[in-house]
């Protein structure tokens, strides 16, 4: 079921309201970003995101494909959230569940993790390691 979460940033310049079932899963990816950041997200729709606040604090970062625009703090540095679209889900944000502030610790203990192989652009697919994700 579809919880209300805020998240933010460290410094909290940045801060945004999402609604996510989390026992519906998360996901850890390979690709070379996530892997240097390791990346921890959930995907919400449209229409289940909203920046509340730091839309002038947020830098975006993209690369390669330049699909996914990955926002962070120019204060603070932490990244909280991206968007990007593919054919798949349309428009979605990745929201980084450890920025959700009001997410207890036993519902992200809980919560599925499926691990995809974003390395070689295969989401339906996890990578042959992942332990290091
Ligand atoms: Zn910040």
């Amino acid at each position: 079921m579809k919880k209300t979460y805020h998240g933010s940033c460290h410094c909290g310049e940045v801060s945004y309201e999402t609604q996510l079932d989390l026992q519906a899963g998360t996901f850890r990816c390979n690709c070379s970003v996530c892997r240097k950041k390791r990346s921890w997200l959930a995907v919400a729709s449209p229409e289940d995101f909203r920046l509340v606040a730091g839309r002038e604090a947020l830098g975006e970062y993209q690369f390669a494909t330049r699909k996914l625009h990955h926002l962070f703090c120019r204060n603070c540095g932490v990244s909280s959230y991206a968007w990007g679209e593919n054919e798949a889900l349309g428009t979605f944000f990745a929201v980084a569940v450890n920025c959700l502030d009001d997410a207890t610790a036993d519902e992200l203990v809980n919560a599925p993790v499926a691990y995809v192989d974003g390395l070689h652009e295969r989401y339906d697919a996890p990578p042959e390691e992942t332990r290091h994700l």
